[in-house]
């Protein structure tokens, strides 16, 4: 169960009727992977360590760099060529003491052995090669994947299982060939857009450690407000779920 340290400090949370002790007990317990410590990715673990979840992996190859600032919002001025996922895991350590933080500078394709201990991964880089290599993992070793992205207003998450013959998976939905990793630096991203997005993001972790999944797509502008909430059809040929996957 919980100490009476953790039961005061997550006493409001712990009133939520969807989390009560039980899902607080499954947070503490839960290994979550975030990719990418961008403007989504800093409030996804921002909240995750917050809200009491036990393990976090951070995964970042990136320096910190002026424009990173506005979105940013762990990163400071003084942080500026350090490795950022460093500095992120420095900051959620000393707001969070008692979650095991583990910050990783590199690629993740580096980090493929140790995919297994988590109990979700989450996509929150600008890279479609990076989603679509945790989409392959996702689909061959059965690990729920959430992939978020933000361009100008709009935001999008996807919560993919495209082991399951009900559930899509990215490759059902978002084409290998995508541009839309050069979308923000071409597009553009306003700052509480890519921070909603994370937030939220979080939200649809923690409901997932909790194994209630949701919808498969959510489109938010978080400008107009307008949202839509869709189920995502299973490709036949997809050629990561599909029945011509390589096995
Ligand atoms: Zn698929």
């Amino acid at each position: 169960m919980l100490s009476d340290q953790q039961l005061f400090r997550f006493s409001r949370q712990l009133l939520v009727p969807q989390v009560d002790l039980i899902g607080q007990r499954a947070f503490l317990d839960a290994k979550v992977l975030i990719v990418g410590m961008g403007g989504i990715g800093n409030p996804v673990a921002l909240y995750l360590a917050s809200s009491g979840v036990g393990h976090l992996t951070l995964v970042d190859y990136d320096q910190v760099e002026l424009h990173n600032l506005p979105r940013q919002v762990l990163l400071t001025d003084a942080d500026l060529g350090r490795s950022k996922v460093t500095v992120v895991a420095e900051k959620l350590t000393l707001q969070c003491p008692d979650v095991d933080i583990q910050a990783c500078d590199g690629r993740i394709e580096d980090l493929i052995d140790t995919l297994g201990q988590f109990d979700i991964l989450v996509d929150a880089t600008d890279s479609v090669t990076v989603a679509h290599f945790l989409n392959r993992y996702s689909v061959q070793h059965h690990v729920p994947l959430l992939y978020l992205s933000a361009i100008g207003t709009e935001g999008r998450l996807f919560m993919a299982r495209g082991w399951r013959d009900d559930s899509a998976c990215l490759g059902c939905w978002l084409p290998e060939l995508s541009d839309q990793n050069e979308g923000c630096e071409r597009l553009g991203v306003l700052s509480p857009s890519v921070g909603t997005i994370g937030v939220l993001g979080a939200v649809q972790v923690l409901r997932a450690v909790l194994g209630d999944y949701g919808t498969d797509l959510v489109c938010l502008d978080t400008w107009s407000l307008n949202q839509i909430s869709v189920s995502v059809s299973c490709l036949a040929d997809c050629r990561v779920c599909g029945p011509s996957a390589p096995g």
